[in-house]
């Protein structure tokens, strides 16, 4: 496999240049960080990856194939929100089954993925639960555990930890991090959080104005960043 490339991405809304001439090669099972400072784009570029939304120009590449033009659920990715996006009136396990019925995964097969799920983000005494009656956190574990089901090539996170009690971040993130080595899936993560950005990531993409400030890994960019303003986001010496 070969991951996924952004070529020349361009994105408007109206008159406004939101995403200016992206290019970037995400390599297969990298975990990859889009940090920058709120409305730089982090969140648009993620959806046009996704496919929630038609970049103006250029080209997305997945796997070597142009997806540019194919639907959000022909991608092979999975989408987790900040906002946990869980259907209030379903139990924890109808959330987790939702995105698999109706397509070709066997029923079994699905009782098995949610059970492996389940024991993974550790969320089996909540299966029969509304998300209402959850916290915060297990919210959070809930709608990771969805994308998880759903077994995609590669998940985009859009910060998915920012709803989160401070504590309970610096704990999310050590399972992300074991989550990420467990299922080797790539891994495009966007954080305004830079320490999070700096202990999860093998590479950093800093973004500015819709731009590519740099690209590296948590080292480089402490050690050279290429600017002040990269210097002064991930709070190396400058
Ligand atoms: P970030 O996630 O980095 O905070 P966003 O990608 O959400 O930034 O937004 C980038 C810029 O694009 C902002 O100026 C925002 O107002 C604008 N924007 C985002 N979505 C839309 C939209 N649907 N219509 C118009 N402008 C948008
Ligand atoms: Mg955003």
């Amino acid at each position: 496999m070969s991951g996924l490339e952004l070529k020349n991405i361009v994105k408007n809304f109206g008159s406004v240049e939101v995403i200016r001439d992206v290019s970037l090669a995400v390599n297969d099972g990298e975990f990859v960080a889009f940090v920058g400072p709120s409305g730089c784009g982090k969140s648009t570029l993620l959806r046009l990856i996704a496919g929630l939304d038609k970049p103006t120009g250029g080209n997305i590449v997945i796997d070597g194939n142009d997806v540019t033009d194919i639907t959000a659920a022909d991608r092979g990715l999975a989408m987790v929100f900040q906002s946990y996006a869980l259907y209030p009136h379903m139990s924890v396990r109808e959330n987790l089954a939702f995105g698999l019925e109706n397509t070709k995964v066997a029923k079994a097969e699905i009782e098995a993925r949610i059970a492996d799920a389940a024991r993974m983000l550790e969320i089996e005494p909540f299966l029969q639960r509304r998300p209402g009656q959850l916290s915060g956190g297990q919210r959070q574990r809930v709608a990771i555990g969805r994308a998880i089901v759903r077994r995609p090539d590669a998940f985009l996170l859009d910060e998915p930890l920012s709803n989160l009690d401070a504590e309970l971040r610096v704990s999310m993130r050590t399972e992300l991090a074991a989550l990420h080595a467990r299922l080797k899936a790539t891994m495009i993560y966007v954080t305004h959080d830079q320490v999070e950005a700096m202990t999860l990531a093998d590479r950093i993409v800093v973004l500015r104005g819709g731009r590519i400030e740099q690209v590296g890994t948590p080292l480089e960019l402490y050690n050279k960043p290429a600017n002040r303003f990269v210097a002064g986001f991930i709070g190396a010496p400058h």
